[in-house]
């Protein structure tokens, strides 16, 4: 039964649904207790020792959804909501408003199961809810309570209803946008270093360009790149090599104004792109950053290293498109390197 209800794979692929299943058993057992009150206040005993009942099955599920029992847990609240709503009908009458509760199962039911199954179960629940209307229109209630009192237990279970729909609606609205958040953050930024990945880095760039067109003001770019990387990991080993690569981007960011952008453009390079900036400035910065990441205190743990950068700086010229300013500092780059690397270069300058 557990399979056809919970599908294996939903157990430990949605944990906010097992979450909020758990959040749900804490108010359901809540509200059970006040009926406990409300119906020996209404002289309905049998009623209100259900409730009791109820109060046992929501500890136990909320117990066996902490212990990852989920499927168990799930038919124990199937089987709660169904006889309680089943016999609060039967017991006092339709217009009590116990059914409502059967139909907080629908979102729930396509939150939980795969969509054809879900389908298969809103059927199965209309059908049973349907069939219960049907019924009451034959039987009269087994233990009627006065009209005062069923109004009261209509409006209390009406209410419920509202606040509890309420709350599951909050709950996937703030999940599917807490999602989306981290689909955009995994979408643009860079996992190991937090700057912005280089498709991210690439079309904010393309967007200062397009921009330039439009309103010609100065822009740069800088190119860096982690001087004898390949031997720094052979020496000191990849983690370490990691690290540095998140420190030197954090050098950065300190080091960079608010309206510039930096990204990781490759394995241990990075691009910046300078708004508003012209050569002259765009030097001063390569050799701020330069001289920066040089005098850094490289010790991690009981390890002291040292680590230093080149720089290629190119301005961009109107018409041109990102790669060929881009390639332009990574020309320069090139020189830095073998000029003897801890550099700032400067790409080819033509008349604009
Ligand atoms: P150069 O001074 O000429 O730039 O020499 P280099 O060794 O830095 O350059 P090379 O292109 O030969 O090697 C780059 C190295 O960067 C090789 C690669 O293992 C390392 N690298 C690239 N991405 C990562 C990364 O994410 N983490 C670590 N730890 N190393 C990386
Ligand atoms: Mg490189
Ligand atoms: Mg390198």
């Amino acid at each position: 039964m557990d399979q056809t209800i919970v599908p294996g794979r939903s157990g430990s692929g949605r944990p906010q649904f097992w979450q909020l299943a758990r959040r749900c058993c804490q108010l359901a057992a809540a509200v059970d207790v006040a009926f406990f009150f409300l119906f020996h206040l209404l002289g309905s005993p049998i009623l209100a020792w259900i409730n009791v009942i109820s109060v046992g099955m929501y500890m136990l599920a909320f117990w066996l959804l902490g212990t990852r029992h989920n499927g168990p847990a799930i038919v124990l609240i199937w089987l709660e909501v169904i006889i309680h709503a089943a016999l609060g009908t039967l017991l006092i009458g339709w217009d009590s408003g116990f059914h409502y509760f059967l139909l907080m199962f629908i979102p729930a039911l396509f939150a939980g199961m795969q969509r054809r199954k879900a389908w298969v179960a809103v059927g199965a629940l209309w059908s049973f809810y349907v069939g219960l209307y049907a019924l009451m229109w034959f039987v009269e209630p087994l233990q009627p309570i006065s009209q005062g009192g069923l109004l009261g237990v209509f409006l209390f279970n009406l209410t419920v209803v509202f606040c509890m729909f309420s709350y599951l609606a909050l709950f996937y609205v703030s999940t599917v946008s807490a999602s989306q958040r981290a689909l955009n953050r995994m979408a643009t930024i860079d996992a190991l270093t937090g700057l912005f990945n280089r498709r991210h880095l690439a079309e904010l760039a393309d967007k200062e360009i397009a921009r330039h067109a439009r309103h010609p003001d100065q822009l740069s770019f800088l190119l860096l790149d982690v001087d004898h990387f390949k031997q720094f990991n052979d020496k000191y080993g990849h983690d370490t090599g990691d690290r540095v690569l998140a420190r030197v981007s954090t050098v950065l960011a300190q080091t960079l104004r608010e309206q510039d952008f930096i990204g990781r453009w490759g394995g241990e390079e990075f691009l910046v792109v300078l708004p508003g900036t012209g050569l002259v400035q765009a030097i001063q910065t390569a050799e701020r950053i330069r001289c920066a990441v040089e005098t850094h205190s490289w010790v991690f743990e009981d390890l002291e290293v040292s680590v230093t950068v080149s720089v290629g700086v190119s301005q961009y010229r109107a018409g041109e498109d990102l790669s060929a300013v881009v390639a332009r500092a990574d020309l320069a780059l090139y020189e830095g390197k073998r000029l003897g690397r801890n550099r700032v270069e400067v790409g080819a300058v033509e008349p604009v």
